[in-house]
């Protein structure tokens, strides 16, 4: 896994002038079974790959924490969410309320997330590849292709199935 994630930036950029142009033609044309076969992708996908050994999304970007996140993760640590703010998150330049520093505060040394049943629901979500409607997070995609090995093989296989 560590040589995959050293590799993936490089990987990630040669590919993205082609995953930009296939994304664009997704757009303009989405098959009407998309869904099914982004839902299709990902299990297969996620088979076979052990979060446990990567954590890159944990260790390089971190998620939003929308109001609830707080609400709920304040209250598991027994923290008003006020002082839950002050002691782990800021706002970032689009005022979205983001972790101090990366690798995540919760993400522990063996890869487990400490706060797992009340995780953010960015982190449950991420890499997004079974949303419904994936067409329209392709920007976001083409970001998280670069950090998130199972997501790039995700649109490998998509441009294989979906030439
Ligand atoms: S979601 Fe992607 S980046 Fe995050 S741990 Fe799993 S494979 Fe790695
Ligand atoms: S809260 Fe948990 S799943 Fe989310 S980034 Fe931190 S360690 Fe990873």
């Amino acid at each position: 896994m560590e040589e995959i994630l050293k590799q993936l930036p490089q990987r990630a950029k040669d590919t993205h002038n082609e995953n930009k142009k296939f994304f664009k033609k997704l757009k303009r044309k989405p098959p009407k079974n998309l869904d099914a076969i982004m839902q299709e992708l990902h299990d297969e996908e996620f088979e076979r790959t052990d979060c446990l050994t990567c954590a890159n999304c944990c260790k390089t970007t971190g998620p939003l924490f929308t109001q609830r996140d707080i609400e709920r993760i304040a209250k598991h640590f027994k923290m008003k969410p006020s002082q839950f703010i002050e002691t782990y998150l800021q706002l970032d330049e689009e005022n979205d309320y983001v972790l101090q520093s990366v690798p995540c505060t919760f993400l522990g040394d063996d890869n487990y997330c400490s706060i797992y049943d009340v995780r953010p629901k960015a982190c449950k979500e991420f890499p997004h590849t079974d949303r419904r409607k994936f067409q329209q997070i392709s920007n976001l995609t083409l970001k998280n292709i670069a950090i998130c090995p199972a997501a790039f093989n995700i649109v490998e296989e998509m441009k294989k199935r979906l030439p």
